[in-house]
């Protein structure tokens, strides 16, 4: 069941504040995607690949999908074939990897960068203080990608301070690899963050957009 009035205030929260709202559709049935599909909203956020193969075969076309979990090599030549971005471009062989099958496909890939910044040692992600010179050159080692920005998840708890610092730590990142290895770069410019549980904070933090599931869908 799809909670109409929580959607709305999204769409108006992100329409004022010029935040790209991703309702993250995984597990959620081909059905309660449609009708989120009538009330306007087109991007949709999945990170199964098995998810992905039948809801984008059933459902409307003009519908952006957006891959946000973590991306198995194996399985990246698929995903390039149907996401239009992948938010969690989190290690440099997985990026050589879909580079591979960008160019294999003659596709021109959205990827964000995933960094690190929660304290939970299960979130992927490349270390939020790593040197940023990895990135130096990408578009001579990566020409199929089209890196958009940074995508990142806080860690999981009721403290918003601690969760504000890391999105803070993460937008500073992202002001950092703007001014350097993608300086000039137009099309660099996402920051990746919010999720049910901490959407406000991540606006106010700088967030381009929003991944919101459980808020819309109700609890998984
Ligand atoms: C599931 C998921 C979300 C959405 O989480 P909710 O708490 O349901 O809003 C956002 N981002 C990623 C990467 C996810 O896996």
């Amino acid at each position: 069941m799809i909670n109409q009035e929580a959607y709305k205030d999204l769409v108006e929260l992100c329409g004022q504040k010029k935040v790209e709202l991703i309702a993250v559709s995984k597990t959620q049935t081909i059905e309660a995607i449609q009708s989120l599909y009538e009330l306007g909203q087109r991007h949709f956020g999945e990170n199964r690949l098995e998810e992905l193969v039948v809801k984008k075969a059933s459902l409307p076309e003009d519908i952006i999908w957006h891959f946000i979990g973590h991306l198995q090599r194996k399985k990246a030549r698929k995903v390039v074939a149907l996401a239009d971005w992948i938010h969690s471009g989190d290690s440099l062989s997985l990026l050589d990897e879909i580079e591979k099958r960008a160019m294999q496909q003659d596709k021109q890939m959205n990827v964000l960068l995933q960094f690190h910044i929660a304290s939970e040692s299960s979130k992927q992600g490349f270390d939020i203080n790593s040197e940023e010179e990895v990135f130096a050159d990408y578009q001579s080692k990566w020409p199929s990608l089209k890196i958009c920005g940074v995508m990142g998840m806080a860690t999981y708890t009721q403290d918003s301070e601690v969760v504000k610092s890391e999105f803070r730590r993460l937008k500073e990142r992202f002001e950092l690899l703007q001014k350097r290895s993608f300086s000039g770069i137009e099309d660099f410019q996402e920051i990746s963050m919010g999720m049910s549980g901490d959407f406000e904070i991540a606006i106010d933090e700088g967030s381009t957009m929003i991944r919101v599931g459980s808020l819309i869908f109700g609890n998984r």
